[in-house]
Order: structure tokens, then sequence, then C-alpha cells
């Protein structure tokens, strides 16, 4: 293929045959968001390159290697959002929303991006669905948020997830956690990788969950911050997993759950799914008290969650997961000659009209031809309108899966009677959402591998 009409690598087109199963996972993302009180927010792609070095962390991988950051015209350093935390954070503070009353309950649905290996099946432009919530200091709203994402994965379907939750402690109780874990970590500095001996200085925690198996081995016996909580911190964890319990929500407690970024403090928490292969994280939070305070605003607790939206999909399909979708198309309507067509234009704008979703022939195709496009857009009705069915004034719906027909007038009572056939259908074939699922085959969320 000519290298100009490729896609830039690590990103990919969705394409109409998988945007219908997005659209499903986003709108019950919202509508559950919603139904938890949370409202949407949306702020810029890009951002001034210094907010995601103050607020994601200067040390972290995705400030030192993966940012797209670019001068722009004006030679102001800009980047692309790697995530969509900092973004919020700038605009509750920018609009004082903590003046409208605390707490503030933020959700997004974005585009990300970072300079990934896309071998490592990662896109360099992904997506994300967030919560966020601001001014909420007590252990409730952790499990608040816990609770928010579980149901987000109740209703979708997705089995097997298990929910790991860790606390990190306050910038009090840490200082202390990471002395005890650095000397703890000196005795086997050679046998460390590369990243970890840079994380060693800065941030040894993150050692914990490096992936790297002669790092994890070293790790094993590492003294764990639970040991080290302060009595504020080992109480909001004994609460958090009281609410959880009280919740019926599964969790297990698990001292290598620390997430990748800097600002997070005590509770940290990740659904993980086996379902790919290896352990991966479906979605991941925390609290982050410390951030708002950092970027310049008031002390203000906060804590939020992102999942992925790819990964998750590739969840759903590796579950085998179908979700229902609406029907593409309820009447095609199939004009014979020019008079016919005049017609069936006039009737597929009322029907429009009214929010039914219909189509007739843009292609001056024969019968044949215009019967098989019905059937592959997967119309629920057709009707076919020629000379005869124009002089009786009169024609045939056809219910395309069962094959059953209604006459049906083409006067004055043509939508009404329309609306009643369809209507009826509903009750036992729901306007053919019985049979038309996303079942994910041939679904890609990746791009192929060249
Ligand atoms: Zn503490
Ligand atoms: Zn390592």
């Amino acid at each position: 293929m000519a290298a100009n009409i490729q896609a830039p690598k690590g990103t990919r087109d969705i394409l109409p045959k998988d945007s219908g199963a997005w659209q499903l996972v986003e709108d019950i993302m919202r509508d559950e968001a919603s139904v938890h009180g949370f409202e949407e927010i949306r702020t810029p792609v890009f951002e001034r390159t210094e907010l995601f070095e103050r607020s994601v962390g200067d040390t972290t991988d995705v400030v030192q290697k993966e940012m797209y950051t670019f001068l722009d015209k004006g030679n102001r350093s800009i980047s692309l959002r790697p995530e969509g935390t900092a973004g919020v954070v700038r605009a509750v503070l920018e609009h004082a929303l903590m003046n409208d009353g605390a707490p503030q309950k933020l959700y997004y649905l974005i585009p990300c991006y970072r300079y990934e290996n896309t071998q490592e099946g990662r896109q360099r432009e992904f997506h994300q669905f967030g919560c966020e919530a601001f001014g909420a200091a007590a252990p409730v709203a952790d499990a608040a948020l816990i609770a928010l994402a579980h149901s987000i994965f109740e209703r979708l379907g997705i089995r097997n997830l298990s929910l790991e939750i860790n606390s990190i402690g306050c910038p009090k109780c840490r200082g202390e956690y990471h002395a005890a874990l650095k000397a703890f970590l000196e005795a086997s500095k050679g046998e460390l990788c590369g990243t970890c001996l840079t994380r060693l200085e800065k941030n040894p925690m993150r050692i914990l969950d490096c992936k790297t198996p002669s790092c994890g081995e070293i790790t094993q016996n590492a003294p764990v911050m639970k040991d080290y909580l302060c009595s504020e911190c080992a109480e909001h964890f004994t609460a958090v997993q009281e609410y959880l319990d009280a919740a019926e929500i599964a969790y297990t407690v698990n001292p290598r759950i620390v997430r990748g970024l800097d600002y997070y403090t005590r509770t940290v928490f990740e659904f993980i799914s086996n379902d790919l292969g290896a352990q991966s994280t479906v979605c991941g939070g925390g609290r982050y008290d410390g951030l708002v305070k950092q970027m310049g605003g008031a002390q203000t607790p906060a804590l939020g969650f992102a999942m992925g939206m790819e990964r998750l999909l590739l969840v759903m399909q590796a579950q085998n997961i179908t979700l229902p979708r609406p029907p593409v198309c309820e009447l095609y309507i199939a004009p014979l000659g020019r008079q016919a067509q005049v017609k069936a234009f006039a009737f597929t704008n009322l029907l429009h009209q009214a929010g039914i979703k219909a189509e007739c022939d843009l292609c001056d195709r024969s019968l044949k031809a215009q019967m098989k496009y019905a059937d592959k857009i997967g119309a629920v009705f057709t009707m076919v309108l020629g000379d005869e069915e124009l002089k009786q004034n009169c024609a045939e719906l056809k219910h395309m899966q069962t094959g059953e027909k209604t006459s049906i007038s083409l006067g004055e009572g043509f939508l009404t009677e329309f609306v009643a056939v369809a209507t009826q259908t509903e009750d036992n074939a729901a306007m053919g959402l019985d049979g038309l699922t996303v079942d994910f085959e041939g679904f890609e969320i990746f791009e192929k591998e060249d």
C-alpha cells in the first residue's frame, strides 16, 4: 500500500464494523458514571508540557520517554496528553470548580498519546475512560470510586477480573518506608535491571512492580508499605476495606500494586485480567491528595481511575462477550422506476423526521442488487415500490428475519401503520435486536503487524 495513505504507526482507524461496539461500551460507561453522579468534562488534547512534568512527574517513563512534545509557532513547549488526570486538575483549578461545592465528580472519554513500542501491543494513540473526584477525603470515597469501576465491568459482562488494592501511604510515612526499601535493595543492587537502578534513587517503590523476573525475585522479601503506614493512613486503609466488604466487592491486598505515576497517595488499586495471555491491568487508579496543591491550588483531597478502552475491548473479545446492537436500517425501500424513486425518497424523508432509520436506493440499482444490499446492512423491514404498488396505493412490508409480510397503505396513514407494525414486531423480534449482536469476530483493536 502506498505509504502516503497509511495511518501513522501506532494509530488505527476505528471502522464502522467496530465503532458500534465502541459506542455501546462508551454508552454503558457514560450511563453508569451518570448513575453515580459524575458529569463529563472535556479538556484539550494538548497542554503546556510543564503541566505533565509537574503532575505526572518528571521521573516517570511517561514524561521522560513517551510524550509527544513539540514547540508550537510561538515557541511554547506543548505536549499531547499522555493521560487524563493532569488536564482535569488544571481545568478544576482554572475554573475554580471547587467553589461549586465538594465533591466535584467528573468523567472523561478521551484519546491519549504516548510514544510506545508498538510491538508490545500498545497503541501510540489510545483511548481512556476515566473518573475523578475532588474534595472527598473520606475512605468511603475510595470505595465509591472502586464500586463505580466495578459496576461498569458488571454491566459489560466482563468476568474473572481480580481487584487488587494497596496503600502507598502519605508523604509523612512514605519517607521512612523508602529508606527501608532502599537499604534492602542496596544489597542486591547489582542484579537490578537498568531501569530499576535509576528508580532506586528517585522512586524505589516502582521497583516492586517491575516485570523483569530478576527484579521480581529480589523484591520477594522486600519490606512492605503496609508495615510502615502512619496511624491515619492505616485507619484509612482499614476503613476502605470495610466499605468494600459492605458492598460485597471482592478484593485482595497486594503490596506490589504501586501505580506508575508519582502523584498517588494512600489507596491505589487495579482491576487485573488473566484473559490476554499475561496478566494485564484493565483499570488502575487511586488517591492523589497532594496533586491539586502541588499544581498551585488549595489542599484538596482527590482520587480517580482510568480504564484503557483498547485493552477492555480485547478482554471482552477474549471472553466472547456479545452486546445487543441496534439495527443500522429499520426500513429499506426499494423503488422500481422513476416515479417510484421519487415516492421512495419522500417516504424515507418522512421516516427520518420520525426518527426511523430508513434508506432508499441511491445507486439506481436493479431490484436484485437492492435486496442484496438491504440484506447486507441488516435491514429489519424491506418494502418494494413498483408501478403496481403505486397504482393500488398500497405495498407489502417484509420482515427480513421472519419473512412475514404485512400490507401497508401508501397514503396518509403510511407512517402510523409502519410504526404499528414495527412496534408489534418489537415484542417478539425486538426490531431485529435478537439476532443482531456485536460478536467481536474479526474485530480489530490493534493495527496489523507489517
Ligand atoms: Zn501516612
Ligand atoms: Zn527492574
